[in-house]
């Protein structure tokens, strides 16, 4: 999961809605009474759960995902990604290599319609960076530069630190006192299952260097999104907007926000040099690698599976998200492998260049166009290795009820049923939007960000009998969307977002 131009929604989103706890404890209630007063389900509720799946559709998603659950091995794919490309910055040779890496993956795999479609992407480089405080206490400080920042002059800038919490202090500061400063926005983030405490606070890091310079301010330093006390500084895109003027921006670790705002709880005046030399260079060819299970009787609709191919140049991209696409390739293995046909064709998504701004999402979305309504349902996998906890939808209001039947078999996994209200996926946004039906395997997100978008998103994070978990949910629900004709039907396209 990253940092897209256009926001995923899953960020903005609460995954419960106060209401809907006190909703869901009167249905437990009722529930409840029901089963005091009765021995037996109600006939209706049995017929509801099992008339939305064939019984055979229902047995063989159960099969698919016990066979998983002890023997599907996304793990080996995350190694080999990994350990044999790495880092694979879009623009770069680690993004080549990772294409070509994709390719021979899937035809190993057997997978069909194997093709890479060009994607146009830019080519950033982060270069070196010096962050020192220079008065009153002279200390350097962990810093990596945002992606897409500009770089300093060759002599680097120094200026006095004016800190603000957010985007909205900064508004509310008079321009007179931005003018000629370093702008340090100071907000914590707080870990939590869901991850929703990372949309508030990367909003400094997507638009505060536009905003405070559109103020006068000649650089910025932001303490990183990110949730641990490593001394590690988390890099993440940033966006200038045209007419107003770049200016560096860089992240510091959490630590390092902590010594620069205690030097300047002291009161006095606090001065830091800034030394970078980012930069863009020419754009580069990257691609979307795709492959497929063609479908037997409706091989012209499509459930599509996404996942990013690029990653940061810090770590190894392990967690973001060489997890995603180990999922996603072992979820269309594990049925290949079965034997099993679907009616649909299953396609897998690794999309070029998610982190800089969905440049492969996008060039998908063009392409297809004429296609999205034969996108019948998207699912992703982008936010780490954690085990699956809740599914939820994004389905037509009156196709909510197709949610809970395919939550049935996935309740053994240890997954609650989440609202219909959360459709995730950077990757599969651009459909999503027009109205694309979406299903969200969520997994557990506590530690993820811990280590996103820094040198320590690595192999080691990694838990493969988490990953077990999680292919064994992807492949039930990709079985039961894949595998017959229920209508997930199409949504009203979405009202676009302010950025
Ligand atoms: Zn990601």
């Amino acid at each position: 999961m990253c940092d897209p131009v256009v926001q995923p929604e899953y960020l903005m989103t609460p995954f419960l809605k106060t209401g809907e706890y006190a909703n869901r404890l009167s249905s437990m209630l009722l529930i409840a009474v029901a089963a005091v007063l009765c021995c037996l389900p109600s006939p209706s509720f049995a017929q509801e759960q099992s008339s939305v799946f064939s019984a055979r559709q229902i047995s063989q998603a159960e099969e698919l995902r016990n066979i998983a659950l002890s023997s599907s091995d996304a793990y080996r794919h995350v190694v080999s990604l990994t350990m044999e490309v790495g880092p694979r910055l879009a623009g770069t040779t680690g993004d080549k290599a990772a294409v070509a890496w994709a390719l021979a993956t899937m035809n190993k795999l057997g997978l069909q319609n194997v093709r890479a479609e060009n994607v146009v992407v830019p080519h950033w480089e982060r270069g070196e960076i010096a962050i020192d405080i220079t008065m009153p206490y002279p200390q350097r400080l962990v810093a990596t530069a945002l992606g897409g920042s500009i770089g300093t002059p060759a002599g680097g800038i120094e200026a006095p630190i004016l800190r603000v919490i957010d985007l909205d202090e900064l508004e509310a500061t008079p321009d007179t006192e931005v003018a000629g400063k370093i702008v340090f926005f100071d907000k914590r983030m707080q870990a939590n299952k869901d991850g929703s405490d990372y949309s508030p606070v990367v909003k400094a890091r997507r638009n505060g260097p536009a905003k405070a310079a559109a103020k006068g301010a000649i650089a910025v330093i932001i303490r990183s999104v990110g949730t641990s006390n490593a001394r590690l500084a988390h890099t993440g895109k940033t966006k200038y907007e045209d007419g107003i003027q770049r200016i560096p921006a860089a992240a510091i670790s959490n630590p390092d926000a902590d010594l620069l705002a205690m030097q300047l709880a002291g009161g006095g005046t606090v001065t830091v040099k800034m030394t970078m030399s980012a930069r863009y260079l020419e754009d580069e060819r990257s691609a979307n690698v795709i492959g497929e299970i063609r479908g037997t009787s409706r091989a012209d609709e499509i459930v599509i599976l996404a996942a990013h191919l690029d990653s940061w140049d810090l770590g190894t991209g392990a967690i973001d998200d060489a997890t995603g696409v180990g999922v996603v390739l072992e979820t269309l293995s594990q049925i290949l492998r079965s034997g099993k046909k679907p009616a649909r064709t299953i396609r897998v998504l690794l999309a070029a260049d998610e982190e800089f701004g969905l440049f492969g999402a996008k060039t998908y979305a063009a392409k297809y166009m004429a296609d999205l309504n034969k996108h019948v349902v998207g699912m992703e996998s982008d936010f780490g290795p954690g085990k699956i906890w809740r599914i939820s939808t994004l389905f037509p209001a009156d196709r909510a009820g197709i949610g809970n039947a395919i939550h049935k078999p996935l309740e053994s996994l240890g997954i609650e049923m989440g609202d219909n209200e959360t459709g995730w996926g950077a990757d599969i946004s651009p459909f999503k939007e027009l109205g694309m039906p979406v299903i969200t395997l969520i997994p557990d997100g506590t530690k993820y960000f811990d280590y996103h978008h820094t040198a320590s998103d690595t192999l080691d994070k990694v838990d493969p009998e988490n990953l077990r978990q999680v292919v064994a949910a992807f492949v039930t629900a990709t079985w039961l969307a894949a595998s017959g004709d229920v209508d997930f039907g199409f949504r009203e396209p979405e009202e676009p977002e302010e950025e």
